[in-house]
């Protein structure tokens, strides 16, 4: 459970988190994938806090998840699950990322053809995810 930090790409905006996860997850969703033009791949962390909030923003994604990111140069920088109180940071975004390895794949009947993650890791559909989820 590595300390982790991170920051957007022009660096306004930095965070720190306690603790991470020693894996991180990557999601297919049509919402992930348009929002960073290709699939969103997060590590959960605890203990984060942010600088430069000025610069930050929040959406309303859904009904229960916020994903933040920098006003001034767009960065994603994390999915925030409402109910759990709970964030997925992003993983480009890590300064020097520990070694994580790929827990699992969400949304995998969402993933375009054209390209594929390797490796032996887990890779649930919508369905299988909302049912172990919820
Ligand atoms: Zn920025
Ligand atoms: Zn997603």
């Amino acid at each position: 459970m590595p300390r982790i930090s991170g920051q957007c790409l022009c660096g306004a905006v930095k965070f720190e988190a306690q603790e991470a996860d020693d894996e991180f997850h990557v999601c297919h969703c049509g919402m992930c994938r348009r929002w960073g033009s290709g699939p969103f791949m997060a590590v959960r962390a605890n203990g984060v806090e942010f600088s430069g909030t000025e610069h930050l923003d929040r959406y309303r994604s859904s009904e229960w998840a916020e994903r933040g990111f920098c006003k001034k140069c767009g960065s994603n920088l994390f999915y925030f699950l409402i109910p759990g109180n709970e964030y997925f940071v992003s993983v480009g975004a890590l300064q020097d990322p520990p070694a994580l390895t790929l827990g699992s794949e969400l949304f995998i009947d969402h993933k375009p053809a054209g390209y594929e993650l390797a490796g032996s890791h887990r890779k649930l559909t919508e369905a299988e995810f909302f049912a172990e989820w919820s």
